[in-house]
Parts: C-alpha cells; sequence; structure tokens
C-alpha cells in the first residue's frame, strides 16, 4: 500500500530572472524534508530544461547546471526515500510531454489509491516510468481530452485519494494543488524583484524568509492555484472534505522557523512542552532538550514547571549518514558520534530529558543510557506528542506498526526497555489543544490515533 516517495518538499517560482536559483535557495532551506535527490526543472522558450541527482542540494546542483537551467519559472524537488528504490526516473519533478507541450511535476504526500488507480490506466495502455505515485496524475492529465491544462488538472485530480501537496509547471504556467484534506502544507508567497514580481510556492514558509519573498497565504484544501503571464488564479475541485492537516508537522517535521497550517511551528511545539508540564508533573534539577527536535518544547516544559532549562547535550551538525565505526567497541559509539552529553551539566542531577517522539525507541534508549553514563542521577522522559501507535500513510515515514514500540507495549514495558525512572506523553486532547489555531480546528493525527480519514486501500 505505501509507496516509496513519502517526506518531500516542493518549491515553485513564476516571473523571475533567476528562477533555477530561486528554486535552488528554496529546495536549500527545505533540506529537512528529503535529503535523497533533488531536481530543478526550468521553463525555457516553452520547454523543460531539467537536472536532477541524488544526494543533498548542494552536491547535486553545481553552479554550471544551475547556468544551463535558464528561464523565468522554475520548479523543484527534495525527496527522502524510505523503500530502496533507487531508479534515477523516480527523482522529481516528474517531466513528461503531453500534446500540448512539456508538463513538469513536483510532489509531497501519499496517494493512498495509487495501486487501484495505476492498474486501470495500465489496461487501458498507460506505460508507466517509474514505480512512483506521482507519475499517475501526469498519466490521467495526459489522457483528459480538454486543450486547457487547468481544465485537465480540475476534472482528474479529484480522482486522487490521499496526501498532495503538488507544484506543475506548464508551458505558460505554473500551477499549485492542494488535497482536499489539506494533509500536507502548501504556501504561496510574493517576491518583488528588480523587474517585476513573482509568484512562489513552496512547503514551508521558511524557503520565503530566505529569497526575501513574502507570505501571502496557504494554498486552501480542494484549491488549485495557477499563474501566468497576465496574473493568478485560482479555482477548488473538491470543498466538502472536513480539513486534516497533519499534527506531526507541529510535533517533528516542519522546520520550527516555519510557520504552517497558519500557525508558528516554533510556537505550537514550545506550548506542547508547557502542555507536557501542566500534564505530567515531577521534581526535577533541570531540563534538557533531545537536541534539536526537543529543543522548543523543553523551553516550554522549564517556563511552565519552573525547572531550569540547559543544554545538558550537544549536537555535532557534520555528521552525514555513515561515519567509520572503531574496531574496538567504544560504549554508546554510534549515538555519541552525535550527541555528546556534558558531564559538567548533568553530574548528580535529576534530569527532565525532553523529545519529539519515541518511534522504535531505540534512540531514547540510547540516550538514557548516555545521560546516566554522564552523571545523571535520575532520568525522566517526557515526550512532546501521544505514543505513536500507527504508521502513516500520508507521506511521514514511520515504520510498519510491529516495530512501533508504543503499538505493542505498555507505558511500563517502554519505560523499562529505554531505561528511564519515569516516562510520560502529552495527551491526545493535549496535542489537539496545543496546535488547534482560529482557522485549524481538526487534524489528521493517525500515528498517535490509529484513525485515519481516508480509506484505505490494498
Ligand atoms: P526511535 O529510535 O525509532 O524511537 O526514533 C525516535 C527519534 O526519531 C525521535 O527522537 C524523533 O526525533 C525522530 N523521528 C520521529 N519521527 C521520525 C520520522 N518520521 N523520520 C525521521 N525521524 C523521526
Amino acid at each position: 500500500m505505501k509507496s516509496w516517495q513519502d517526506e518531500c518538499a516542493v518549491f515553485g517560482i513564476w516571473n523571475h530572472p533567476e528562477a533555477s536559483r530561486m528554486t535552488y535557495l528554496g529546495l536549500y532551506a527545505l533540506q529537512h524534508r528529503g535529503q535523497e535527490a533533488s531536481g530543478i526543472v526550468s521553463l525555457y522558450e516553452r520547454q523543460h530544461l531539467e537536472h536532477k541527482g541524488f544526494g543533498l542540494v548542494h552536491d547535486v546542483f553545481q553552479e554550471s547546471d544551475l547556468d544551463r537551467l535558464q528561464g523565468h519559472a522554475s520548479v523543484g524537488h527534495n525527496r527522502y526515500s524510505t523503500t530502496g528504490e533507487n531508479e534515477r526516473f523516480n527523482i522529481q519533478p516528474l517531466k513528461a510531454v503531453l500534446y500540448n507541450g512539456p508538463v513538469s511535476l513536483a510532489h509531497n504526500g501519499n496517494i493512498v489509491n495509487s495501486a487501484p488507480l495505476r492498474k486501470q490506466l495500465q489496461s487501458k495502455g498507460s506505460i508507466f516510468q517509474g514505480t512512483n505515485d506521482t507519475e499517475i496524475l501526469l498519466h490521467l492529465v495526459a489522457r483528459n481530452e480538454s486543450n486547457d491544462l487547468i481544465e485537465c488538472v480540475k476534472q482528474e485530480v479529484g480522482k486522487l485519494d490521499g496526501a498532495f501537496s503538488m507544484v506543475m509547471l506548464g508551458n505558460d504556467k505554473m500551477i499549485g494543488i492542494r488535497d482536499p484534506y489539506g494533509f500536507r502544507p502548501l504556501v504561496l508567497g510574493k517576491l518583488v524583484h528588480e523587474t517585476g514580481t513573482a509568484w512562489v510556492l513552496a512547503s514551508e514558509t521558511c524557503a520565503f524568509d530566505l529569497i526575501g519573498a513574502e507570505f501571502v497565504r496557504e494554498i486552501n484544501p480542494g484549491e488549485i492555484f495557477w499563474c501566468d503571464k497576465d496574473g493568478a488564479y485560482t479555482t477548488h475541485f473538491d470543498q466538502k472534505k472536513e480539513h486534516r492537516p497533519c499534527v506531526f508537522e507541529y510535533v517533528y517535521f516542519a522546520r520550527p522557523d516555519s510557520k504552517v497550517f497558519g500557525r508558528s511551528v516554533y510556537d505550537v511545539r514550545k506550548e506542547l512542552g508547557r502542555q507536557l508540564a501542566r500534564e505530567n508533573k515531577v521534581e526535577a534539577d533541570i531540563v534538557i532538550p533531545v537536541p534539536d527536535s526537543g529543543v522548543p518544547s523543553a523551553l516550554g516544559y522549564s517556563e511552565a514547571s519552573g525547572i531550569p532549562f540547559e543544554l545538558g547535550i550537544i549536537r555535532n551538525h557534520y555528521v552525514g549518514r555513515t561515519f567509520i565505526e572503531p574496531k574496538q567497541n567504544i560504549r554508546n559509539f554510534g549515538v555519541k558520534i552525535k550527541l555528546n552529553p556534558q558531564f559538567d551539566v548533568l553530574k548528580g542531577k535529576s534530569v527532565v530529558v525532553v523529545d519529539d517522539s519515541i518511534v522504535r525507541g531505540t534512540t531514547s534508549k540510547k540516550i538514557i543510557g548516555l545521560i546516566r553514563q554522564f552523571g545523571a542521577r535520575e532520568v525522566h522522559l517526557r515526550i512532546a506528542a501521544p505514543p505513536t501507535v500507527s504508521p502513516c500513510f500520508y507521506g511521514v515515514d514511520t515504520p510498519q506498526k510491529t516495530d512501533l514500540i508504543a503499538a505493542n507495549n505498555s507505558l511500563e514495558e517502554i519505560r523499562k526497555f529505554i531505561g528511564a525512572d519515569s516516562l510520560a506523553y502529552v495527551s491526545q486532547e493535549g496535542l489537539i489543544k496545543a496546535s488547534q489555531s482560529e482557522t485549524t480546528k481538526t487534524f489528521c493525527a493517525a500515528c498517535f490515533t490509529g484513525e485515519y480519514p481516508t480509506k484505505l486501500y490494498s
């Protein structure tokens, strides 16, 4: 059911003399949403020029690549893959040359009915190039008989079920599409430059900050936004679904300096920390975060509990995915290369450790072992989210249920496994309360509740 294409970032810009360079910067700011591959397509004289590759944005694009990606419009994508299909074709944006010209598509999310749709299309003769779910929309659009790209998208996109925040480039327009539930974020911005004003689409507002664009608004669930040489337009393809933005964007996934679903991610994380302290009091000497993801919540916890905040663990930011291990055994080597506890801060202390989530439990176990090794007297783990009990089918990489520690163990069993003196999570109600805003009242919290807003297809 789950395709490999998850946890991605999309970016697009229309009407900028350095469109591909702006896209490069946007993808740079959105690197946290996907580190495995990256791609940019630019529109130049009604043709699509592309450059894609495996690796981080700064590895994939050289100055000469961006020079070659000429044009005043461009779209880009960062990919985080979960299963091993490292085919080059799966790197986005996906480009297709249709009857009326080229179309390139970048997608964040996961289409849950991709298997039946793919079968239907194949039975009608569609030849798929890759194994990703995104290509389905290109086939649907290609088969539509309308001559107008917007009309094609509007008629076809409602056939997709699941999570999709997409940016599409045609031969004379850029398009932003968001699924009717609004699972993943997609924001619209404006960038005033020397020769005009550019429209910008991005997964998160942190991309706007880097290029100096101004946040205009979110693309609404079920909306199709587009812009061309004459202006910007909007239409809706489905406004009937209850909005279910992903609460895990607040918990872990989005950057804290982004505004997502109408709220600052940093503010929500801090409030989750306060909520955690209100719900789960403990006597302790210091509060420390697991860096970096636990920092805002630990600040909130400290504020609400009155327990002083300290940096008890320092993170090395230059650790790659692999490193050469020593031949002789060093205790907790793997975690120590990334996280180094401070003996002088921890020695003899009763410590509240705040992290954003427990998935398999292996990270928490190692961190707690390390904190004890560096002198802590007591370790109380506080998690700024409820227990993760169900996998995500809407674009966040989570292991299957059998590997989720909270799906298969009681609180006490988890506490024993990770070796904490006490363990507590934020309640489900507390999570929703901390995340709600004037405009966003309902969420998808399926990873914490097991209640999925859509049908799940096999
Ligand atoms: P685990 O050892 O599996 O319990 O990993 C938990 C850690 O992984 C937490 O500290 C989170 O910061 C991080 N994490 C949680 N969800 C994800 C995710 N979907 N992708 C990558 N890392 C995650």
